[in-house]
C-alpha cells in the first residue's frame, strides 16, 4: 500500500502544445491517502485514461512527478511500481481453471505453492469464487469473469495500488450493484489503496471516500460524496452531480447582491472584488427549491413521478427551473411561486464558487 502524491502534472500528446486545449491534462497537484478509495469521475475526454495511464506508469508525464510514499517513480515500469490493473473487460485466461488465473499473479512472481494455495482460497472466499475454482474459466457469466479480474488484482500482498478502469461496463446492470457493493467490501477488508476509473456517478459515489471529479483536463473538484453534493466548487461538479443536478441560474448583480427575476436572492457566500466582465450564476439544488406564497413566478412545465419524490421542471421565463418534491406534498397546477433556501444557495463566478479559490 502507497499515498500517492501527483506532483505538477501536465500531458500533452501532440508534440508543439499551442494553447491550454491542447493539453489532455492541464496542471494537477494531488495527494492520495494510504489505503483510501478514491474515484476519478467525469465525462469521456476528460482525461481519467491520461491520468490512470500516467499513475500506473503507462505513460510518462509531459511534465511533474509521482511520489509512492514520497519516493520518486515517475521513471518506473508499472512492474516496478507494484501496481494492480482491472479493466473494463475481464482479463482471464479461457483455458485455465479458476483456481490457476488466481494463482497466476503469485506463481509469476515465485510464491510457494503452500503460500499460493492458502491466499487464493483467501481471495477466493471474498469474491465468492470458492464453488468454482475447479472450474474452467471458460465457463463463467461476464460477471463471473470480472470477479476473477478483481480477485487477481487483490490477490497480491506486494501492491502498492489497484487500479480500476471503468470495471462494470459489461456487467448486466442488475448484477452491477451487487459487484459495486462487494468493490467497497472489498476495499473495507484490504484497505489497500484503490484508484477506480469512471463516469458514472452512481459508481463513483458508492465505491469512493473521497472522489476526484474531472472535466476539460483539471480535477475541478476533490471530496467526499457529501462535500460534492452540499459545496460544488464549480457549477460543472453541481450539475454533474445529482439527479437532476444542481439548477445554474444567470443572474445579475446589483450592489454585490444577486438579482435573479427582478428580485434580490440571498445566498450563503458573497461576491468579492470586481464583477464586471464576469460571467455570474445562482446555483441551487432542486432538492433546496420550494413552492411558497410569494417569490420567484414560475409556469409548471412538466411533472415527472420518480417514485420517493416527483421531479418539477418549472419556467421563469425561459430559465427552467428543477424542483424536488417529496412523495405526498401537493405540486401546484399551472402557475406558482418558489423559493431558495437562503444556507443551500450560492453564487458562481465564471463558473467558479465566489470568495474561494478556484
Ligand atoms: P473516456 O472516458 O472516453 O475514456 P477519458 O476521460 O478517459 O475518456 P482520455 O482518454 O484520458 O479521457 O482523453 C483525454 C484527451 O486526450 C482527449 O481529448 C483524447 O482525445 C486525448 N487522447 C487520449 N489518448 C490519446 C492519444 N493516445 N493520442 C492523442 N490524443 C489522445
Amino acid at each position: 500500500m502507497a499515498s500517492i502524491r501527483l506532483d505538477n502534472l501536465r500531458h500533452c500528446y501532440m508534440p508543439n502544445p499551442k494553447t491550454p486545449d491542447d493539453w489532455a491534462l492541464k496542471q494537477l497537484d494531488m495527494e492520495l491517502d494510504d489505503g483510501g478509495a478514491y474515484a476519478l469521475l467525469g465525462p469521456s475526454g476528460c482525461g481519467k485514461t491520461t491520468l490512470l495511464n500516467i499513475v500506473s506508469g503507462l505513460l510518462e508525464p509531459s511534465n511533474g512527478r509521482i511520489l509512492f510514499d514520497g519516493q520518486d517513480v515517475t521513471g518506473l515500469t508499472p512492474e516496478q511500481r507494484h501496481i494492480a490493473q482491472v479493466f473494463q473487460f475481464p482479463v482471464v485466461y479461457d483455458t485455465m481453471t479458476v483456481f490457476d488465473n488466481l494463482a497466476f499473479p503469485l506463481r509469476n512472481r515465485g510464491v510457494d505453492e503452500a503460500q499460493v494455495r492458502t491466499r487464493v482460497h483467501e481471495i477466493a472466499e471474498m469474491t465468492e469464487l470458492t464453488e468454482m475454482l475447479q472450474k474452467r474459466a471458460s465457463g463463467l457469466t461476464a460477471d463471473g469473469k470480472q470477479k476473477i479480474s478483481l480477485g487477481r488484482g487483490l490477490v497480491r500482498s506486494d501492491v502498492n495500488v489497484i487500479m480500476f478502469d471503468e470495471p462494470l461496463t459489461v456487467i448486466d446492470p442488475h448484477l452491477k450493484w451487487q459487484l459495486r457493493s462487494k468493490l467497497k467490501e472489498l476495499h473495507q477488508r484490504v484497505r489497500t489503496t484503490m484508484i477506480y476509473v469512471t463516469h458514472d456517478q452512481v459508481e463513483a459515489l458508492t465505491f469512493a471516500d473521497k472522489v476526484v471529479v474531472m472535466n476539460f483536463g483539471q480535477a475541478v473538484q476533490t471530496g467526499t460524496p457529501e462535500e460534492l453534493f452540499e459545496k460544488p466548487m464549480h457549477t460543472f461538479v453541481g450539475h454533474f452531480i445529482g439527479s437532476p443536478g444542481m439548477n445554474v441560474l444567470p443572474c445579475e448583480v446589483n450592489n454585490g447582491n444577486a438579482i435573479f427575476a427582478g428580485q434580490t436572492i440571498e445566498t450563503e457566500n458573497r461576491l468579492t472584488g470586481e464583477t464586471s466582465g464576469t460571467r455570474i450564476e445562482i446555483g441551487v439544488r432542486p432538492e433546496f427549491v420550494s413552492f411558497s406564497e410569494t417569490g420567484i413566478p414560475v409556469g409548471i412545465a412538466a411533472v415527472s413521478d420518480a417514485g420517493r419524490f416527483s421531479i418539477v421542471d418549472a419556467r421563469h421565463e425561459d430559465q427552467s427551473i428543477k424542483i424536488l418534491v417529496p412523495e405526498g406534498e401537493t405540486v401546484p397546477e399551472g402557475s406558482a411561486f418558489v423559493t431558495f433556501d437562503p444556507k443551500r444557495t450560492r453564487l458562481y463566478a465564471d463558473g467558479w464558487l465566489a470568495g474561494e479559490a478556484s
